[in-house]
C-alpha cells in the first residue's frame, strides 16, 4: 500500500491541516490542478512548461481575451512599420500541442482558503478548484487626478486597441503640431519602452511631417534604461524636434483639452500620451497580495514565486516585487523557474536553490536601427533575492542597422518560446 503524507496526517487526525501542504503526485492519486490567471508572456510561458516538463499535471490557463497582444514591437505598430497581426498571439498551439486547457473568461476573486479562483465565462460565475494557482495578469493602471480619459488620451501601455487608437491620433496629426508623452515613475513595465516610443514617434514625424515637435515628460530623474543610446538619440539624432524634461512628474490631467500639469510645468499637445503610473494587476490586488512596501506589487519567495502569505499562490511576470524588471522576457523566465519550482513541490521536493534570470530588450531608435539591453540575475541565498550580475548588464554601443534584425529574431524567438 502507497502510504503518503496526506494519509498519514489523516491517520494523525491533521487531516484539517492537510490543506496547507503542497499535493504530491503519486501514481494513484488524480493529477494536480494548476490554474493560471493570464495568457501574456509570464502566464503562457509557465502553462506550457508546467506540460512539457511535469507530465501528469492538469493546467488551466484562463485569459479574459481570445488572444494576447504583444506589447513587444507594439511601438512600431503605434508608427504604421507593423500591423497588428506581427503582434497578436493565438493560444492554438498551447492547447493542441502541449495539452493545456484556455478559457476565455474574467477572473474576478481568489479564495484562498478554498483553493478556488471565481471566473466569469459567457456571463456565467464559475469556481474553479486548483491545487497550484499562478497570477501572471501583468499591470494595472493608477488613473492620474484630474478628468484623465483613455479614450482621448491613450497609454498604448497595454496593446491592442490602445495602439491602434494611438496610431489613428499619430497619423492625424499635421505640420508643425506637438506629441507629448508623459513618463510613469519607476518602476513601470518595460525600462526603456517609454524613451523607445518618443524615438519611434519622433522618427516617423521627422520623416513624414514638418516642424512637428515632440515633448518627453519624464517623473524620473533621468533616462531609466539605455542612457548613453537615448542620451545620443535625444541630443543628436532628434535634436530641435525632441525636448526631454525630467522631474516632471503628472500632477493632473484634463484629457479634453489634452493638458497635463506636471511638476515642470503645463503641456498641451495634439495628441497627449499619457503613460499612468503602474502597479499589479487587479486580481493580486483584490487577493490582498500586493504586500510590497508601496502597495503595489507583490513580494514573492524568488525561489517558486511563490507567495508568502499564500505559499500556493504564485506571482510572476510584471506583477512581482523582486527588483527584477518588469519585461515580457524577464516574465518568461521567470515562469520557467515557477514552473519548476511548482512540479519539484508535487514531486515533494524543494525548488532550484540557484535560478538564474535574463531580460533583453530591443529599442527602434529610427525606422532603421535599433539598440538593445541586457541584464541577468542570480538568486544570492545571503539576502533571499535575485541580484544583478554586473557583468551581463550591457546595452549596445550605438543602434546599429544589425540590431534592427536581431530585434525581430529576438521578437519571434521570446514569441514561440512563450506561446507555441
Ligand atoms: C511599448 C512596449 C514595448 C515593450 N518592449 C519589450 C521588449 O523589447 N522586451 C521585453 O522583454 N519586454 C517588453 N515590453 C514589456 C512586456 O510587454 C511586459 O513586461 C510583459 O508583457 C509582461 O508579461 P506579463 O505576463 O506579466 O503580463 P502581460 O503580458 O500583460 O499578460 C497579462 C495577461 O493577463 C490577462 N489578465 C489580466 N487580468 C486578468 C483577469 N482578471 N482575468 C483574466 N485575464 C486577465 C491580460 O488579458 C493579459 O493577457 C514592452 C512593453 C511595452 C508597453
Amino acid at each position: 500500500m502507497n502510504f503518503n503524507r496526506r494519509d498519514f496526517l489523516k491517520g494523525l487526525g491533521l487531516a484539517s491541516t492537510a490543506w496547507m501542504l503542497p499535493r504530491q503526485l503519486s501514481a494513484q492519486s488524480a493529477p494536480p490542478h494548476v490554474i493560471v490567471i493570464g495568457g501574456g508572456f509570464g502566464g503562457a510561458t509557465v502553462a506550457k512548461y508546467l506540460k512539457l516538463w511535469g507530465g501528469n499535471i492538469n493546467v488551466t490557463l484562463i485569459d479574459r481575451n481570445a488572444q494576447h497582444y504583444a506589447c513587444i514591437l507594439s511601438n512600431l505598430v503605434v508608427t504604421g512599420a507593423l500591423s497588428m497581426s506581427r503582434i497578436t498571439l493565438d493560444y492554438g498551439t498551447l492547447k493542441s500541442k502541449r495539452g493545456v486547457n484556455v478559457i476565455q473568461g474574467e477572473a474576478l476573486e481568489v479564495d484562498p482558503a478554498n483553493r478556488r479562483v471565481n471566473v466569469l465565462v459567457n456571463g456565467q460565475y464559475s469556481a474553479y478548484p486548483y491545487d497550484k494557482l499562478v497570477l501572471a495578469p501583468g499591470i494595472e493602471f493608477i488613473p492620474p487626478d484630474g478628468n484623465y480619459r483613455e479614450d482621448l488620451t491613450p497609454h498604448a501601455w497595454k496593446a491592442g486597441p490602445q495602439t491602434l487608437l494611438l496610431k489613428q491620433m499619430l497619423s492625424s496629426m499635421s505640420s508643425k503640431q506637438t506629441f507629448v508623452m508623459t513618463i510613469p515613475k519607476s518602476p513601470y513595465r518595460c525600462p526603456p519602452g517609454p524613451y523607445e516610443r518618443a524615438c519611434a514617434v519622433a522618427d516617423v514625424l521627422k520623416r513624414r511631417k514638418t516642424g512637428c515637435k515632440v515633448v518627453v515628460l519624464d517623473a524620473n530623474p533621468s533616462i531609466q534604461a539605455e542612457p548613453h543610446n537615448f542620451g545620443i538619440a535625444f541630443n543628436d539624432t532628434y535634436k530641435g524636434m525632441l525636448t526631454y524634461i525630467p522631474n516632471a512628474g503628472v500632477l493632473s490631467v484634463d484629457s479634453k483639452t489634452k493638458t497635463v500639469t506636471t511638476a515642470a510645468g503645463k503641456f498641451t499637445g495634439h495628441v497627449l500620451n499619457v503613460i499612468p503610473n503602474q502597479r499589479a494587476g487587479q486580481i493580486v490586488t483584490a487577493a490582498g497580495l500586493a504586500n510590497d512596501p508601496t502597495g503595489r506589487w507583490s513580494l514573492v519567495n524568488p525561489l517558486s514565486y511563490a507567495s508568502p502569505i499564500h505559499p500556493d499562490i504564485h506571482i510572476l511576470g510584471d506583477s512581482q516585487a523582486t527588483g527584477q524588471p518588469k519585461s515580457g522576457h524577464m516574465a518568461n523566465a521567470q515562469a520557467k523557474v515557477c514552473a519548476d519550482a511548482i512540479i519539484r513541490s508535487f514531486r515533494g521536493e524543494a525548488p532550484d536553490p540557484n535560478p538564474v534570470t535574463s531580460s533583453a530588450c530591443f529599442s527602434p531608435i529610427t525606422s532603421s536601427k535599433a539598440s538593445w539591453l541586457t541584464a541577468s540575475f542570480q538568486y544570492d541565498p545571503g539576502t533571499k533575492s535575485m541580484k544583478r550580475v554586473e557583468a551581463s548588464f550591457a546595452e549596445a554601443s550605438s543602434a546599429t542597422s544589425d540590431g534592427m534584425q536581431q530585434m525581430f529574431q529576438w521578437a519571434d524567438n521570446i514569441f514561440a518560446d512563450s506561446f507555441k
